[in-house]
């Protein structure tokens, strides 16, 4: 028995396992270098469309080579564009999971980070695209600089949703020295 709890990257994945919807269309909002598109990919099949985004050509392509690798760029469409613009890509009601791994690309420059006003954008569009009973997850990063700023906003946000249309789940350690990421969850119930 593994002798700890999940810590968020681990949560985020055992909650995509967990509400997997194969029959619709799953988004990466922030694909980084591919390890969260590669989880879902592996669960899924040329049934299941997968869309991943991001701001910065390094992590496309980056993204592209590790699908590539384990030959699975079939179903994914990695797109270099703001996830806040993701409503031009699919229909309404076609979404049934969305993840954020939120913050600066690892690897790459620290100063490009994901901002509170558009992953709030991101995240309402993918709550009026998303069907009923879908997902969205965000792991979000406190430690760097503009991190908490980003955290609170969202906070505000899914605090203040109507819990008779959504159920919102906060996870995260409270007792250690460093500021651990967190993860939020959002299920659509109506
Ligand atoms: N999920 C990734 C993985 O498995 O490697 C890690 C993601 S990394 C923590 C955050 C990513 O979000 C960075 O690659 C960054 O370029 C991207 N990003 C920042 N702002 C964005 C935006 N508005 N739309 C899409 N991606 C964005």
């Amino acid at each position: 028995m593994k002798n700890d709890f999940m810590n968020a990257v681990e949560f985020s994945h055992f909650l995509i396992k967990k509400h997997l919807d194969t029959d619709s269309i799953l988004i990466d909002a922030t694909a980084g270098n591919g390890k969260d598109t590669l989880f879902m990919a592996e669960l899924t099949d040329q049934n299941t469309e997968i869309l991943a985004f991001d701001i910065q050509k390094k992590a496309v392509k980056n993204t592209q080579k590790l699908l590539e690798k384990n030959n699975l760029q079939a179903q994914v469409k990695v797109i270099h564009d703001s996830h806040a613009n993701l409503d031009k890509y699919i229909n309404e009601n076609q979404l049934s999971l969305v993840l954020f791994n939120l913050g600066y690309l690892p690897g790459g420059d620290k100063s490009i980070i994901t901002k509170a006003q558009s992953t709030l954008e991101a995240v309402k569009k993918s709550l009026d695209f998303l069907k009923k009973y879908g997902i969205i997850i965000l792991v979000i990063y406190k430690g760097h600089k503009g991190g908490l700023k980003e955290e609170k906003a969202i906070i505000d946000f899914v605090e203040a949703l109507d819990y008779k249309k959504y159920n919102v789940l906060k996870y995260e350690f409270i007792n250690q020295a460093a500021k651990p990421p967190e993860v939020i969850a959002i299920i659509k119930r109506a």
